[in-house]
C-alpha cells in the first residue's frame, strides 16, 4: 500500500454518466475515499438523491434556481449549496480536495477543469473537450503545478496503461512510434451515406458497445468523437497528429495500443465498462475492484478490425485537419459541433448537416494563436454565432 490516507473527491458532472460511474466505484471504497463536492448543471431531483447517499460536504448547481430548489429539498447542515462559476472554481481548488474528476460535459468544463490543473489537484480527465479547446494552456498548468492528468476516457486511459510514467503520470515517450486510437464505428458503421445523413436522434444515441451521455453518442455516431479523441491524445502524450492512427474495432474490446520501434504493440482488453478507467485513475499506481465483469475470451467472439471510412465520416477528417492546423482551429471545431449536435438533437437539422455546419464554421473563423484562456473563448464564441447563423439558414431552406 502506497497510502492509506483517504483521499478527498470532487465529482464534476455528478449526474452524468461518467458521473455515475464514478460514484458506482466511490462507493466500493470508502476506506479510500470520501466525496467532497458533487456538482451538478440542472437535475435537482437526481442530485437530492446523490446528496442523500454520498453526503458530500458541498453541492454546487450551475444556476441559482436549482440551488435554491435543492436547499428546500435536502436537510439543514448536512451539505452546504452553493452556485455560480467562479464558485466552483474556487471549491475545485480547495486545499480540502485531492481528487478532481472533470465530467461535465462539453466547453462548460473548461474552466473547472483548468482550475483543478492550476491548483495541483489529481486530475482525472473526462472532459475531452477542455483539452481539444485549450490543449496548451492545460498541459502547461499541470506542468506548473504538478498536477497529475490520468485520462478516462477508455482510448487514453488504455494508452496511459501501455506506456511508462513517471510519479506525476508523465507519460516516457521513448520507442514509441504511434498510437492506434480504436473506434466502436458507431451504430452507423454499416450504413451509407444517404440513410447516414437522414438518421435521426434516437437512432444516432443508441450506441451499439458503450450506455453514455446524449452528446458523445451523437459524436460516436458522427465519429467526431474519435476525432476529438486524436486532438485530446495528441496533447496528452505530446504525439503530432499524423503519428496517431484510427482503427475501427466493432467489439469495443481492445480500447486502443501503442506502437513500438521495435515491432511491438501493446493493448489494453477489457469489457466496454468506464468504471475500469475511472477505477484505474482513482487508484494509479494501485488496482482496485470496479465492479466490472471479467473480460471472457470463449464468449467475446473474433475481435475484428477495419478501416475508418472518412468520406460517409467526415467529422474525422475535418478533426483531423483541425489537429493538423493548430491554434484555435481545434476550439472552433468543437463549438461548431457541440452547437450542431445541440441543434440535431434538437430536430431542427439533419444528421448529415453535423459535418457540413463544422466544416463551413472551420472556413469562416480565423485561426488565431491560442495564448490565452479569453482568446480561445473568444473563437470559441464567434464559432458558436457562425454555427447558429448556419443552423437558421438551414431551417429557412426545408
Ligand atoms: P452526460 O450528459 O451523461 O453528463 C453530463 C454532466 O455534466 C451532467 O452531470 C450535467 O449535469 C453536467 N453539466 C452539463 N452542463 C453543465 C454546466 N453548464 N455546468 C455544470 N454541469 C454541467 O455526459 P457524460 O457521458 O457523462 O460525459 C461527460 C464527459 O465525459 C464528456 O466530456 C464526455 O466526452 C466524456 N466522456 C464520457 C464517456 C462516457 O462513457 N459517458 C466516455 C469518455 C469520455
Ligand atoms: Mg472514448
Amino acid at each position: 500500500m502506497i497510502s492509506m490516507t483517504r483521499q478527498s473527491v470532487a465529482v464534476l458532472g455528478a449526474t452524468g454518466s461518467i458521473g455515475g460511474n464514478t460514484l458506482d466505484v466511490l462507493a466500493r471504497h470508502p476506506e479510500r475515499f470520501s466525496v467532497y463536492l458533487l456538482a451538478a448543471n440542472t437535475s435537482v431531483d437526481h442530485m437530492v438523491a446523490l446528496c442523500q447517499k454520498h453526503k458530500p460536504a458541498f453541492a454546487h448547481m450551475a444556476d441559482s434556481d436549482s440551488a435554491e430548489r435543492l436547499r428546500m429539498a435536502l436537510p439543514k447542515g448536512e451539505t452546504e449549496i452553493v452556485t455560480g462559476a467562479d464558485t466552483l472554481c474556487t471549491l475545485v481548488q480547495s486545499p480540502a480536495v485531492d481528487v478532481v474528476m472533470a465530467a461535465i460535459v462539453g466547453a462548460a468544463g473548461l474552466m473547472s477543469t483548468i482550475a483543478a490543473a492550476q491548483a495541483g489537484k489529481k486530475l482525472l480527465l473526462a472532459n475531452k473537450e477542455s483539452l481539444v479547446m485549450a490543449g496548451a494552456l492545460l498541459m502547461d498548468a499541470a506542468e506548473a503545478s504538478g498536477s497529475a492528468i490520468l485520462p478516462i476516457d477508455s482510448e487514453h486511459n488504455a494508452i496511459f496503461q501501455c506506456l511508462q510514467a513517471n510519479e506525476r503520470a508523465v507519460p516516457d515517450l521513448r520507442g514509441v512510434s504511434s498510437i492506434i486510437l480504436t473506434a466502436s464505428g458507431g451504430p452507423f458503421r454499416l450504413w451509407d451515406a444517404a440513410a447516414i445523413s437522414r438518421a435521426t436522434p434516437a437512432q444516432a444515441v443508441a450506441h451499439p458497445n458503450w450506455s453514455m451521455g446524449a452528446k458523445i453518442s451523437v459524436d460516436s455516431a458522427s465519429l467526431m468523437n474519435k476525432g476529438l479523441e486524436l486532438i485530446e491524445a495528441s496533447w496528452l502524450f505530446r504525439m503530432p497528429p499524423s503519428k496517431i492512427e484510427v482503427v475501427v474495432h466493432p467489439q469495443s474490446i481492445v480500447h486502443s495500443m501503442v506502437r513500438y520501434d521495435d515491432g511491438s504493440v501493446l493493448a489494453q482488453l477489457g469489457n466496454p465498462d468506464m468504471r475500469t478507467p475511472i477505477a484505474y485513475g482513482l487508484a494509479w499506481p494501485e488496482r482496485i475492484d470496479a465492479g466490472v465483469e471479467p473480460l471472457d475470451f470463449l464468449k467475446s467472439g473474433p475481435l475484428e478490425f477495419e478501416a475508418a471510412d472518412i468520406e460517409r465520416f467526415p467529422c474525422l477528417r475535418l478533426a483531423r485537419e483541425s489537429a493538423a492546423a493548430g491554434g484555435t482551429a481545434s476550439a472552433v471545431c468543437n463549438a461548431a459541433n457541440e452547437v450542431a449536435v445541440a441543434a440535431f438533437l434538437d430536430e431542427q437539422i439533419a444528421f448529415g448537416n453535423i459535418p457540413i455546419i463544422v466544416e463551413n464554421t472551420l472556413a469562416q473563423v480565423s485561426n488565431q494563436e491560442p495564448e490565452s484562456i479569453e482568446a480561445v473563448l473568444a473563437q470559441d464564441h464567434l464559432a458558436r454565432q457562425y454555427a447558429l447563423s448556419e443552423i437558421k439558414r438551414m431551417r429557412k431552406g426545408h
